[in-house]
């Protein structure tokens, strides 16, 4: 007799095979020291990675994913001498790249988002960041159904740019590469010679603070507490052109132009001040830039929470990027079955209304996740 099969297995089979596709052809943008990384996979139907990989060549790399396509896919930020080897302490440890994290839900200002979230046991639709538990029926089964806010991921992406100046400017790297994460974040990743490769997890830690601004002087820095002294000017060096720069930006003075503390304070009080100081602050998660052992997502592989590639991003568009169907490699129109309703919202750029139990037409960019999350499954 013919095993009849089920919605989810059939669905696991699409998703793999749409991965199957698009990794068939060159989408990896690879290190030249890619033998001397360690890679991991998460696959498609397992919550566990399998770690310690290690690959010749592009060519290897492909074979060995188009054969178990995962969901995630990681390289180390650090180069070994023997990446396969399972014991950290015998990988013979080289060095480690210079690796930044900003993760816009994270943001201060974002931490309040609103994203539509769904319970796959009763329906219900919500809106906020990173809901656990149904407000409705108490389940835990509740999963985001949109992505981050377009208001968000600019935040992010000035972020993004704010901290590739501070590492050019201040730091001297002459190549900064910002990326997309493929779900709600930016990678910012330094072109990392022998001296960067070399830094330790202290010395990392330090430059994590600078950029943070943690313990940091205002009034030694730049004589914020002497109201006769002069604000500093943009153009100069480090944490005073940071400050200059966020003092002149914000109350419109023209660069070349001189103003006191004291004159400024007629227009804003001490605490406003400081407010807007910690502006030209970035948050960065400092986890990942201070552990020389990090993975990372690959440029060009598919971050199997929103089915959306790691894409490396020009400057320009940054302060102006959202999350679009047309970042999506899966183009197609695809027939799916919904497991819930979502009427009247618009998700990645799409206006939708789409009913539980009803068979829909929907773009591959919103099948590949909704699939994957349970919201729906091919038809
Ligand atoms: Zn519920």
């Amino acid at each position: 007799m013919l095993r009849r099969e089920h919605p989810r297995e059939k669905s696991i089979g699409w998703i793999k095979k749409k991965l199957i596709e698009y990794y068939s052809s060159n989408v990896f943008e690879l290190p030249d020291n890619l033998s001397s990384r360690e890679f991991a996979v998460q696959p498609l139907t397992t919550q566990s990675y399998i770690r310690h990989l290690s690959f010749k060549s592009e060519r290897e790399l492909r074979d060995y994913i188009l054969k178990n396509p995962p969901l995630h896919l990681y390289y180390s930020s650090a180069l070994y001498l023997f990446p396969e080897v399972r014991e950290m302490e015998s990988k013979g440890y080289i060095g480690s790249e210079l690796i930044f994290d900003i993760d816009v839900d994270e943001l201060s200002s974002c931490r309040l988002m609103e994203q539509l979230h769904v319970c796959l046991d009763c329906g219900h639709l919500m809106y906020g960041n990173k809901i656990k538990k149904c407000l409705k029926c108490g389940s835990q089964n509740v999963v985001e159904a949109s992505p981050v806010s377009d208001e968000c991921m600019k935040k992010g992406g000035e972020a993004a740019l704010m901290l590739a100046r501070i590492l050019r400017k201040d730091f001297g790297f002459d190549e900064v590469r910002i990326y997309f994460s493929g779900n709600r974040g930016f990678h910012v990743r330094p072109l990392c010679d022998d001296e960067c490769l070399k830094l330790n997890g202290e010395e990392r830690r330090e430059i994590v603070d600078y950029i943070k601004g943690v313990g940091l002087d205002l009034d030694k820095i730049a004589g914020f507490g002497k109201k006769e002294w002069l604000v500093p000017s943009p153009d100069e060096p480090g944490w005073r052109g940071r400050i200059g720069e966020a003092i002149y930006n914000k109350f419109g003075i023209k660069y070349g132009e001189r103003i006191t503390w004291s004159e400024l304070q007629k227009k804003a009080d001490v605490q406003e001040l400081k407010s807007y100081i910690s502006s030209a602050t970035v948050e960065i998660d400092e986890k990942v830039t201070v552990d020389v052992h990090r993975l990372i997502r690959i440029p060009g592989s598919i971050n199997g929470k929103l089915g959306l590639p790691v894409i490396k991003l020009n400057e320009a568009d940054l302060s102006n990027f959202s999350i679009r169907c047309e970042l999506s490699p899966f183009k197609e129109k695809v027939k799916v079955k919904m497991n819930v309703t979502i009427t009247d919202k618009t998700i990645m750029g799409v206006k939708m209304s789409v009913y539980k139990g009803e068979e829909e037409e929907i773009p591959g960019c919103l099948a590949f996740p909704f699939i994957l999350k349970g919201l729906a499954d091919v038809s």
